[in-house]
């Protein structure tokens, strides 16, 4: 690249000696070409150097001229002419140096953005960043530490050069210069900035170090927004998603439960029609429509208990609780009422009761306990469906003082233990071959939980499958 610029000033001598090498020849003022040439392309060592030399040609005209004529009109403008070419190289050249550096931190600086906003690691973005400086100061060593925000520990860039400790500079005694700077951009600092020279670290490479370090700050701040940002949004999508995946569920929670409860109310309702239109419609012998208006008294009790378990269900949901109307009763009383009732209905199984003498009266909601024993025993018929013996007990708490044990015991089906902890919770029902078609809406357990808990008691169950379940429910005398 420097050859152009030395040929031209070749030429140019080559031209003033053809025309006589006069001292005073006009072609000299074309040896500033070549040093601009060189300048441009060089910057200030190609300019010094194309400028000296177009000096050193023109000194043997210059000097016996000042032998000769001393400081005359003709030697001073022969002095110009001879410096000036190497005082344009010089500060031609020192511009374009000038303009270059910055030409290169700023690509240096785009770089640094967009590694600092790249994917990779952390840590390997800043061994970029650090890098980069490096190359944009033209230092030995550079090393940065920055926080990464959000309670991140700090971290540290891999050492872009090797420690002085570690490889001191061989055979040269050149002392080295350390430059630690904050990496500040207004908002507090956010790390530090450190670059090592073995030799001066000149004003300009400090200015530019301090320019960098600031953009450096500006670029963390940008990525740690961007970060998060980016969190955020990904934040915000999967929040929107399990929303929506819950809606779904939500959704198809209610189909199945209208369709359910449909089913169970019409399973009654049926019954309810067949037998009151065919009392109505025909003659029948008064001891067969006895036994009709059994059915229909068993199916309306039933549509009955459906109905207060939605609405008991709907309250609790609503988050409105169940109301207690809580007096002194006899729950012996209730309990054989209830005993009688079922073992009218349910030929197949054998009940058996045991209250124990020692019972206090109770003082609870009567309406309440009636539910839970009837959705109890409900179960204890409906999970034994080959029939078997379904004990009722009715006693205090034996190591609980103060509660009354009200117990519900089949010799059922049973309910696997990994089961046991979900069947409270509301339309969990457990499958079973035996049961796959006993009716009922997952709600039974729940509100029978629901009613003990609102009188300040509990429900516990024990099961083997295969061998049958024990339902207590405790409340508070
Ligand atoms: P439902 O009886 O309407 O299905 P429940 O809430 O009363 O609803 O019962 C929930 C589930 O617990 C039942 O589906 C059944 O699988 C199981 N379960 C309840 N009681 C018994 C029992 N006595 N024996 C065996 N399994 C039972």
């Amino acid at each position: 690249m420097i050859a152009g610029p030395l040929g031209l000033v070749a030429l140019i001598a080559a031209a003033i000696a053809a025309g006589g090498g006069d001292d005073g020849s006009p072609l000299r003022h074309l040896y500033l070409l070549p040093a601009l040439w060189a300048a441009l392309a060089r910057g200030v060592h190609g300019g010094a150097l194309v400028g000296l030399l177009a000096g050193f040609l023109q000194a043997p005209l210059i000097f016996p001229l000042i032998e000769r004529a001393g400081l005359s009109r003709p030697v001073v403008d022969g002095l110009v002419s001879l410096t000036i070419p190497l005082a344009m190289g010089l500060t031609v050249g020192r511009l374009v140096d000038q303009s270059r550096g910055r030409g290169v931190q700023l690509r240096a600086l785009l770089e640094i953005q967009r590694s600092l906003a790249g994917e990779t690691a952390f840590g390997a973005r800043l061994a970029q960043v650090a890098a980069l400086t490096r190359r944009a100061l033209g230092v030995d060593r550079v090393g940065l530490l920055l926080d990464a925000g959000d309670g991140a520990p700090l971290t540290e860039s891999a050492p872009c050069a090797p420690e002085p400790s570690d490889s001191p500079p061989s055979g040269s005694a050149t002392p080295c210069r350390r430059l630690v700077l904050p990496l500040d951009a207004g908002q507090g600092p956010v790390g530090t900035l450190t670059i090592e020279r073995n030799g001066d670290l000149g004003a300009a490479t400090r200015s530019a170090a301090q320019a960098l370090a600031l953009h450096v700050a500006l670029a963390v701040e940008n990525a740690r927004l961007t970060e998060r940002q980016r969190r955020f949004a990904q934040e915000l999508e999967d929040k929107v998603a399990r929303a929506t995946q819950r809606l779904r569920e939500i959704d198809r929670a209610k189909s199945e439960f209208l369709s359910v409860v449909s089913h169970e109310l019409r399973t009654p309702l049926t019954a309810l029609q067949g037998f009151s239109e065919l009392l109505l419609a025909r003659d029948v012998p008064p001891d067969r429509a006895r036994r009709y208006l059994h059915h229909v008294q068993t199916e309306s009790q039933r549509l009955g208990r459906i109905v207060a378990d939605l609405l008991d269900l709907s309250r609790i949901e609503s988050g409105r609780g169940l109301s207690l109307r809580r007096e002194p009763f006899d729950l012996r009383e209730l309990v054989e009422c209830n005993v009688e009732v079922f073992a009218c209905q349910h030929a197949l199984h054998r009940f058996d009761l045991s209250v124990a003498a020692s019972l206090p009266p109770l003082c609870a909601d009567r309406d309440a306990v009636d539910r839970m024993l009837k959705n109890l025993l409900s179960n204890a018929v409906k999970y034994s469906p080959r029939g078997g013996r379904v004990l009722v007990q009715a006693r205090p708490a034996a190591e609980r003082p103060g509660l009354v044990e009200l117990a519900v015991e089949d010799d059922g089906v049973g309910i696997p233990a990994e089961a046991l902890p979900r069947i409270f919770e509301p339309y969990v029902r457990i499958a079973h071959p035996e049961t796959a078609t006993a009716p009922g809406l997952g709600l039974g357990l729940n509100l029978v939980r629901a009613l003990a808990h609102a009188h300040g008691g509990l429900v516990e169950v024990e099961s083997l499958p295969g061998k049958g379940s024990r339902f207590r429910v405790l409340l508070p005398a």
